[in-house]
């Protein structure tokens, strides 16, 4: 496959794995020789309704539960007032609570917003809600809630 920003050579690695909720999905990671490209989505090998997952992060330690987005899905924050939408510039990823927490530390721009991010970091409540019109993200604890969206 060709780069889309340099139209170098981009080398896709395909790995299949077992999800959190059971099913099976391909996580594809392209990556380009010649410049700091880097591409990342899961897609799950059969298809599924549209979900959306909320999980109420009540203590610090919640901020180690795996989150895996796909391409597809939004995360949204309504404490801070932030999402992350869908799109090309905004890749799936598999990730901790903390590790989304980081993400939206570095979209948000005002200072008012990160002083809210590092509250939420230092282990105050929030909710974190994946809607994912695909059905393919998914929230490795027994704590979220699933519904159909
Ligand atoms: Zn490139």
């Amino acid at each position: 496959m060709i780069c889309p920003v340099c139209e170098g050579h981009l080398k896709v690695a395909v790995k299949e794995q077992q999800d959190f909720i059971g099913g099976n999905m391909t996580l594809i990671s392209m990556s380009c020789s010649s410049c700091s490209y880097k591409s990342f989505d899961v897609v799950p090998t059969e298809s599924r309704p549209p979900i959306k997952l909320v999980l109420h992060v009540k203590e610090k330690k919640d901020l180690n539960i795996l989150i895996a987005r796909s391409s597809s899905a939004t995360i949204q924050i309504p404490e801070i007032g932030a999402s992350i939408e869908p799109g090309t510039a905004s890749p799936g990823f598999i990730t901790t609570v903390e590790g989304i927490l980081m993400k939206f530390k570095k979209y948000v721009k005002s200072p008012d917003a990160i002083k809210l991010v590092n509250h939420l970091l230092a282990g105050e409540p929030f909710t974190l809600i994946v809607e994912d019109p695909r059905g393919n993200s998914a929230v490795n604890s027994l704590k979220v809630e699933v519904k159909g969206l």
